[in-house]
């Protein structure tokens, strides 16, 4: 289970809105404690890739991002990104790109701009994909 604070949801909401027509991304880091994944802090990165159906985070960011997360004795996490046009799950591409088994993929869907969905996913080896739950908190 990975949980959220409404705030850091809410940054994460905002970015991807202030991001649109294209996709926005960042990085999540925090603790984990038995089963849970507790996110403490989110990146807001920039999407070097301006697109509407995919992203790159910009390297330099993240190597940032990197020192800036040990720097607070936190742990990554994962990633975040939005589908501007299409449901919270993984596409094709998104599946390919995920190399890393322990990390949470984050989408937030807003597809329905009334109503963002977002949903965490883990995606192993063999490209297989499980969502997590994902709980917001005040
Ligand atoms: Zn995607």
């Amino acid at each position: 289970m990975i949980i959220i604070s409404q705030q850091n949801y809410n940054s994460i909401l905002q970015h991807a809105i202030d991001g649109l027509p294209n996709e926005a991304c960042g990085l999540i880091a925090g603790m984990i404690e038995d089963d849970k994944k507790y996110i403490k802090k989110v990146y807001l990165l920039t999407n070097i890739d301006a697109s509407n159906e995919h992203f790159s985070i910009d390297p330099k960011e993240q190597l940032s991002t990197v020192k800036d997360i040990r720097y607070n004795n936190l742990i990554l996490l994962g990633n975040f990104h939005s589908h501007p046009e299409t449901p919270s799950r993984p596409s094709e591409e998104d599946i390919r790109l995920a190399f890393d088994s322990k990390a949470s993929y984050l989408i937030l869907s807003l597809q329905d701009k009334e109503k963002p969905v977002l949903k965490a996913f883990l995606i192993n080896e063999l490209k297989q994909v499980k969502e997590e739950v994902i709980q917001i908190e005040e």
